[in-house]
């Protein structure tokens, strides 16, 4: 019934947890407790269009190597599809796929008219130089012309991308088409119709779902013992943002090591010292190594992974000692170690909510695009702010309503939107 187009081989290893079978189960369990139609679960566990396209890049040494890059459409019945562009060595069809159909949940939750899209391309962007990257990129832009747009699908930065990418993005695409679209990719720079807050809107919108589930268990963010796992985009402005607010952020880690700090770290400290170190924090003074693994399991109230999926296994899940966690990643609990988190009482914060600031913001800079007027920063984040909290208390009544899961709260909002759309619309022909 799921997926039927893609092979379910691709990573043939006996412990490879798949993100797309996992994606499809809470979508399932979503269905089930929706009561929705089997045709409407059917439609909604497929994505409308997978696009492969082959990317003939000149390496600097002269060599062509050709890579793959996939663009996912899952949904667009709210609205045109939206989503980032991943460039990380473990992309692979079935992970953007599962991304793909995040997306279209998270965009329905947060009450923004978007539908879910993911596009990646599996390459390690610190092996590969400015010149090679941006040829990747541009190619990458010009073999999907006809499937992106400002009406179409609206790319945005993920994993391995960022502002750079989503301007040379923006300029293939534009001069393509022969004038500038500023509106078909979000999280530009400034210069060109980017939104300030975008590049902290992921981070900020952690925070404040931390802070607001803090707030339900009648604490808050002062003092409060926050672990990070991952020190890029999104955890590095999380725990900036946490540690302004009070938050003793002890222990962040990277790829390539950790560091941990009883009393707490100086996060601007940090972030100055990954800058100086290529974005490595190992060898940070006034902190002790630690490792990856070591991390997962400190004993903390918030424990946020901001990298990888399946991060929480079945494997570490007895050994967790927060009271919270934050998906700022997308899908960092596997689907066994969140019904034993479920069962043991933990609060887990779902990533179609947590990590949807960033989105949010890519939805602002679109609308002040559009409308060719631009805000200050604090409008911005005032936005952002209304909508996280919104999308978090209608999660959280949920919870109440039904006497389920916030995480399962949050795919029955996401869905059943999604679901009254296609049963208003209609199926043609
Ligand atoms: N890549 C981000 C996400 O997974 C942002 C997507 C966007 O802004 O379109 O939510």
């Amino acid at each position: 019934m799921v997926l039927t187009s893609l092979s379910p081989q691709e990573n043939p290893s006996p412990a490879y947890i798949c993100p797309l079978d996992q994606a499809c189960s809470y979508l399932e369990e979503a269905a089930h407790e929706l009561k929705l139609d089997r045709s409407i679960l059917e439609i909604l566990s497929n994505p409308r269009k997978v696009v492969t396209v082959s990317i003939p890049v000149k390496r600097d040494d002269g060599e062509v190597q050709v890579l793959a890059g996939h663009r996912v459409q899952h949904c667009d019945i709210l609205g045109p599809y939206k989503g980032g562009i991943r460039y990380h060595p473990a992309v692979t069809l079935r992970e953007v796929s599962a991304l793909a159909m995040l997306m279209t949940w998270k965009c329905s939750l947060l009450g923004i008219p978007y539908g879910g899209a993911k596009g990646g391309i599996a390459i390690d962007p610190k092996s590969y130089s400015i010149g090679e990257l941006e040829r990747i990129t541009r190619r990458y832009t010009s073999e999907l012309i006809k499937d992106i747009g400002p009406a179409v699908d609206i790319p945005a930065p993920d994993m391995g991308t960022s502002a750079r990418e989503m301007a040379w993005m923006m300029d293939t695409y534009s001069v393509n088409v022969g004038h500038a679209v500023p509106g078909v990719v979000t999280g530009k720079p400034l210069s060109i119709g980017g939104s300030r807050g975008r590049e902290m809107a992921t981070g900020r919108g952690v925070m404040i779902t931390v802070r607001e589930a803090l707030a339900d268990l009648g604490k808050s963010l002062v003092g409060t013992r926050v672990v990070i796992q991952g020190f890029g985009n999104v955890g590095s402005a999380a725990a900036l943002l946490l540690y302004q607010a009070g938050a003793k952020v002890i222990a962040v880690s990277t790829g390539s090591g950790g560091v941990f700090s009883d009393v707490g770290l100086d996060i601007p400290a940090l972030k100055a010292y990954a800058a100086q170190n290529r974005m490595s924090i190992v060898g940070f003074p006034q902190a002790a190594p630690i490792s990856n693994t070591e991390l997962l399991t400190l004993p903390c109230d918030v424990l946020i992974p901001a990298a990888l999926e399946n991060q929480i296994t079945q494997d570490n899940v007895d050994r967790i000692q927060a009271r919270i966690i934050a998906e700022a990643a997308n899908g960092p609990v596997t689907l066994q170690a969140n019904q034993a988190l479920e069962a043991r009482g933990v609060m887990v914060l779902p990533d179609i909510l947590t990590n949807a600031g960033g989105v949010v913001v890519s939805y602002l800079e679109w609308v002040q695009g559009l409308s060719y007027v631009f805000w200050d920063e604090e409008r911005v984040n005032r936005e952002l702010e209304n909508l996280m909290v919104q999308a978090y208390r209608q999660a959280i009544q949920q919870t109440k309503v039904r006497q389920i899961s916030l995480r399962l709260a949050a795919y029955t909002l996401g869905v059943g939107r999604v679901a009254q759309a296609f049963t208003d619309r209609g199926l043609y022909p």
